[in-house]
């Protein structure tokens, strides 16, 4: 199916424009789905243009909506390009686009969060994980409730190699909220830095490509919308299991404007909580009065590190978690003070 890019050059035809489109086949947005769409081609070309160099790449384009994206993807002399849309309204203004585009386009009327995309291109695109990324990208303007939980799925699936990354290191260009791409791509020490921040950088390049002002949107959203692009590293930053780097990052995040060595201590049970993080803060090497905020990716990379050799030592340590042991020691004081009240009876 691939076409060799620079023989043949493929255009839509002349075709509806999106405004059209929305009122032929009645696609007034969802309020309650979050959508809002992009109408102006110009703005998507660009938004494709960033993602790269796309000919002959195969493309999985998320929530392709009325399909202004999926035109300019189209129209990048893509090989195959991928659509996941859930609302079904959409299917008929794309099922023209692909009669326009015989033998590229395949729409799959399904949810970006279970559908499985490892199966879904050819093998022989597979490439190693140290080699260069497969010619394989995913591009999405998804609603902001959908995207954050999605890229911090996507995020475990590079750290295990699975879900796209089956095919090595997949790019993913996606849009977000502005102040949410500003969070991804975060310095050390600067004010929006969070543990979206760590967990993007450590497993991928990050990089915040493009900000479109919320008027270009179709209805227009309250805020404006941040495009970032993600690159899988060679080689993550902390290499130590997601689920173990979330743990240290979300704990490290908890008090924001604290000591990090507040958050970090509800990595512990209490009774042990004073000695076991400043053993772990003196390990990692890590002093215990840096705010969350301050603390580098290879700073986690050393408190992940020590974290693991302490999980490894007392294997009820990685289960623990603080919210439940507050809770049981609540119902117990509740316990208490219902006896105290029987007694009085
Ligand atoms: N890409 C189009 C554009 O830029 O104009 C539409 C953007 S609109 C913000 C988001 C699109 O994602 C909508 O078409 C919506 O139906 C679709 N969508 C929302 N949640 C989805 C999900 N879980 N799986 C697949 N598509 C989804």
């Amino acid at each position: 199916m691939a076409t060799s890019g620079t023989l043949s050059t493929f255009r839509l035809p002349p075709l509806p424009t999106i405004r059209e489109i929305i009122k032929l086949f009645r696609l007034q947005a969802a309020k309650q789905l979050s959508q809002n769409f992009l109408l102006d081609l110009k703005l998507t070309d660009k938004i494709v243009r960033k993602a790269g160099n796309l000919t002959d790449a195969y493309v999985y384009e998320v929530g392709p909506g009325p399909g202004g994206i999926t035109r300019s993807i189209l129209n990048a002399n893509v090989a195959e390009l991928l659509v996941v849309e859930k609302d079904s309204r959409f299917i008929p203004g794309l099922q023209m686009l692909s009669d326009a585009a015989p033998g590229k386009l395949k729409i799959v009327h399904g949810d970006v969060l279970t559908f499985k995309i490892e199966r879904a291109f050819p093998e022989s695109l597979k490439r190693q994980w140290e080699d260069d990324p497969p010619n394989i990208h995913i591009i999405g303007n998804l609603p902001f409730n959908v995207s954050t939980p999605l890229i911090i799925k996507w995020l475990e699936n590079v750290s295990c190699r699975d879900g796209p990354f089956v095919y090595g290191r997949t790019r993913m260009t996606l849009t977000f909220q502005k102040e949410v791409a500003e969070r991804l791509t975060a310095n050390t020490g600067s004010k929006q830095r969070s543990r979206l921040s760590v967990m993007a950088q450590y497993l991928c390049d990050v990089q915040h490509i493009l900000t479109i002002p919320g008027q270009a949107f179709v209805p227009k959203p309250e805020v404006d919308v941040g495009v970032v692009r993600f690159i899988p590293l060679v080689r993550p930053r902390i290499e130590q299991p997601f689920k173990l780097v979330e743990k240290v990052v979300q704990n490290a995040f908890q008090f924001r404007r604290k000591y990090c060595y507040r958050g970090l201590g509800m990595l512990f049970p209490e009774i042990q909580r004073v000695e076991s993080t400043g053993k772990l803060l003196e390990l990692a090497d890590v002093d215990p009065t840096l705010q969350p905020s301050q603390l580098s990716v290879s700073h986690f990379k050393s408190l992940c590190d020590v974290y693991r050799k302490m999980c490894d030592e007392d294997p009820h340590l990685f289960a623990y978690n603080f919210r439940e042991e507050l809770k049981k020691k609540k119902s117990k004081n509740q316990g208490k003070e219902d006896a105290k009240e029987r007694e009085r009876l």
